[in-house]
């Protein structure tokens, strides 16, 4: 039987700006088939940059939506920008969109602690992209131990050697700080993290639809990591981070569904249970 693969880092729906790919466009028809290509199973996906959050993860869900067995959905959240609807966001996040994690930009704001504080309570992963502020990422492991925080790219997708060094150090030390492969050119400093952090410490993620999915699949298989080690990195990890959002939204699946069994219409406040 195959390793079941997930990708754990792509984009998806239109931005509404103008700079760049990031936060344009971010189609999946060609990443898809890429995807066949390279036999990735899963995906999780997240809004591209966007001034309005709530817009983009609806949009988002949809996508999600339209085939719940081969997407996951995360909320991507401005700290600045969505300052007082944090908590609301995530909640109709979770309980609408069924989503199960968070996604946050430094390129957008710092994270804030009414993030953090919504990923305490929701028991969400927190994807944030600290474009190099590396020390920031110290601060989070201690001030929120019990939240795991996955920070992409080694710490910088600039490909900055020194950024990345240090990362590994706070990758190695901290039990809730995570990393993904996604757009890692530095192979050596890879398979350092992956050495001396463990394989539970690394996801598979590909920062697509830009990157393809297959060439960020060859680092994780050239670290020629065990089976064992292999699969925690290919899924295992994410599946261990989102375990808890998922059996919630399980359990309010259930729910509604056995409510549905006795009433042809569910009061409201049982249906968003
Ligand atoms: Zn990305």
């Amino acid at each position: 039987m195959s390793t079941l693969i997930i990708d754990s880092h792509c984009h998806a729906g239109k931005g509404d700006g103008l700079s760049g790919p990031w936060d344009t466009n971010a189609p999946l028809k060609d990443y898809l088939q890429w995807c066949n290509d390279a036999g990735v199973h899963r995906t999780v996906l997240f809004a591209a940059l966007h001034a309005d959050y709530a817009r983009a993860n609806f949009e988002v869900a949809n996508i999600v939506r339209s085939d719940p067995g081969r997407f996951y959905g995360y909320a991507f959240l401005d700290a600045e920008r969505d300052k007082g609807r944090i908590h609301s966001m995530v909640r109709t996040a979770v309980e609408e969109y069924h989503f199960c994690g968070i996604k946050v930009h430094r390129h957008d704001a710092p994270i804030s602690r009414e993030i953090c504080a919504a990923a305490r309570q929701f028991r969400l992963p927190v994807l944030y992209d600290v474009t190099g502020e590396i020390a920031t990422v110290e601060l989070l492991a201690t001030e929120y131990p019990d939240i795991n925080f996955i920070i992409p790219h080694l710490g910088t997708f600039s490909d900055n050697w020194s950024w990345q060094l240090s990362f590994i150090d706070h990758l190695v030390r901290h039990p809730n700080i995570y990393t993904d492969s996604s757009g890692v050119k530095r192979f050596d400093l890879f398979k350092m993290a992956y050495e001396r952090a463990g394989a539970h410490k690394i996801l598979f993620g590909s920062d697509g639809p830009w990157l393809h999915p297959g060439v960020e699949l060859a680092k994780i298989l050239y670290l020629k990591a065990s089976p064992e080690e292999e699969a925690l990195m290919l899924s295992g990890n994410f599946l261990r981070l989102t375990r808890q959002a998922r059996s919630h939204q399980r359990q309010r699946q259930n729910q509604y569904h056995l409510h549905n069994q006795h009433l042809t219409k569910p009061p409201l406040a049982t249906a968003r249970l």
